[in-house]
């Protein structure tokens, strides 16, 4: 089964099109047993059309396929050099329909087109490139102890490796795991967030065009409890890699330990603490932090939604954050068009969660300085909403709201600040503005975070690898670190001439 729509929107106009059955040893295939699921525009609410969704039998056969693509004709059979060319191929034919690709994403996400264009897709096929690049660099070491004695490491793939990605950046989260796992020699068995599959389905389409041998990439639209259910408890995978809420996450670790052990890399939730030091450069920090916390409608996990602020220019800085957001928010409506930063939330569960938590903020004694409502009739628009007045043991405060909501703390001393900022279970990532170069560093170091932001927010770099620490995960995504996950590590000593 095929979807064609033809879209005339402010920012795209053309068909969109894709496949929606499962893709699995390189054929579009119907589920065993599944059936079909829809999939909704956030933007009005309505079904955009249905997909197949598939269950445990096509695991056990995408497995099985999967298996058997690494033995005959995928692994260190192929060169690096040959792994980085295809997966190089598959940017160039992503590049080639990039518009389409942002379309996908702006139609099923939500996101502001201008986002998908050329944060989402553009990032994408930077993301795709570098790890198309780290194929060919991955090596062992040599251990010399002795002449009598030649030892070395070599890195290995895995063999059948199990991605599971959330909804909230469809098509970067399904490459980051696609790139570095097939980069590594693995075969690849992937389930897309059953609320936004569209891109992954649009990706999964140029598979065969780009050259790799049937089977070393496969991808299966599913629900969590079903598909993703079956993978983290497959007996025949060996490396596992989330990305989604702690929850979840929990659950993975939980099948892994009762399967078999499988290795599992976890990159869950955040609740970021932005830290704003009274010597800082107002307008620009208020800049940098408004773009911190609304980003995808604070659908980020990295989002800095506890703004920490100094008491010396609580005043000031609040109305510069309140002037940025009114400006943010006036950029609020229909997603394709170019001017809109703020669209909607990505579907009703997501609304009824956010809107609940800024009803928690209410009961709790809190204020809603701006915001906080529902924008427009129809959609899941929340309004980028601050809040201020929080004690430090409010939900708001320590759970991930994963919305557009941003809230206010003031503070008066450096220790008091880092003490509140590390004071949840979370431990993604952090910001922090000061013109001071020394507090900078010092603090940096103190935060309890795998990613630390200074005078800036949401910069990434691909040499430089993210990661959660405490409940916000761990394995690394980007870097050097990045491309090992998807490894495990031999070593092989070689006897020269030891008699025994
Ligand atoms: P989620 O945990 O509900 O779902 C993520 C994926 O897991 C989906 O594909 C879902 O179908 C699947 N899933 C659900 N139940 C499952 C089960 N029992 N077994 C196996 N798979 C199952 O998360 P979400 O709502 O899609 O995404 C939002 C969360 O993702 C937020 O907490 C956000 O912070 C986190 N996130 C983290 C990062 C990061 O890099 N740390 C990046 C993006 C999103």
């Amino acid at each position: 089964m095929s979807f064609k729509l033809d879209l005339d929107t402010p920012s795209y106009k053309g068909a969109v099109s894709f496949n929606t059955g499962l893709f699995i040893g390189g054929k579009w295939v119907d589920p065993v047993e599944g059936g079909t699921i829809d999939v909704v525009n956030p933007a009005t609410g309505k079904p955009i059309t249905t997909v197949s969704v598939g269950t445990a039998k096509d695991v056990d056969i995408a497995v099985d396929v999967a298996k058997k693509a690494f033995k005959a004709s995928w692994g260190l059979k192929v060169p690096g050099s040959e792994r980085g060319k295809l997966l190089n191929k598959l940017a160039d034919l992503i590049e080639a329909k990039a518009d389409e690709f942002a379309a996908l994403e702006t139609l099923n996400v939500g996101k502001p087109f201008s986002s998908s264009r050329h944060m989402e897709v553009n990032l994408t096929l930077t993301a795709l490139r570098y790890f198309a690049g780290q194929a060919e660099k991955l090596k062992g070491e040599t251990v010399e102890s002795s002449e009598q004695k030649f030892t070395y490491t070599r890195r290995e793939p895995y063999g059948v490796v199990a991605a599971i990605t959330p909804w909230n950046g469809p098509l970067l989260m399904l490459i980051c795991k696609l790139g570095p796992a097939v980069a590594a020699g693995n075969v690849v068995v992937m389930k897309p967030s059953e609320f936004t599959p569209l891109s992954s389905l649009k990706l999964a389409g140029m598979i065969n065009e780009a050259g790799f041998p049937p089977g070393v990439i496969n991808i299966i639209n599913g629900e969590g409890s079903t598909v993703g259910n079956a993978l983290s408890h497959h007996p025949d995978i060996w490396r596992i890699s989330f990305t989604g809420s702690i929850l979840t996450g929990r659950k993975i670790q939980e099948a892994s330990a009762k399967s078999n052990l499988k290795v599992v890399t976890l990159e869950l939730g955040g609740k970021s603490p932005n830290i704003i030091f009274d010597d800082c450069d107002v307008a620009q920090t208020a800049k940098w932090s408004v773009m911190g916390v609304y980003i995808n409608m604070g659908q980020a996990c990295i989002a800095g939604s506890r703004i920490y602020v100094q008491e010396g220019i609580y005043d000031k800085f609040l109305a510069a954050f309140q002037e940025e957001t009114k400006a943010w928010s006036q950029h609020t409506g229909d997603p394709f068009d170019l001017n809109t930063r703020h669209g909607p939330l990505v579907s009703q569960i997501q609304f009824d969660r956010v809107m609940g938590y800024i009803d928690s903020a209410k009961k709790d004694g809190a204020t809603i300085l701006t915001g906080g409502e529902r924008h427009g009739n129809e959609g899941y628009f929340v309004q980028p909403t601050i809040i201020t007045d929080t004690r430090p043991d409010m939900k708001i405060i320590q759970e991930e709201i994963f919305g557009p909501v941003a809230s206010i703390i003031k503070f008066k001393t450096e220790e008091e600040v880092i003490e509140m900022a590390n004071n949840t279970t979370y431990g993604l990532a952090c910001g922090l503005f000061t013109r001071d170069g020394a507090r900078a560093t010092r603090v940096a170091h103190a935060l309890e975070a795998g990613t630390a932001w200074v005078n800036c927010y949401t910069m990434f770099d691909l040499n430089a690898p993210t990661g959660g620490y405490k409940q916000s995960g761990f394995g690394k995504v980007f870097g050097e670190e990045g491309i090992k996950e998807y490894t495990q590590l031999k070593s092989v000593h070689v006897n020269l001439g030891i008699q025994i």
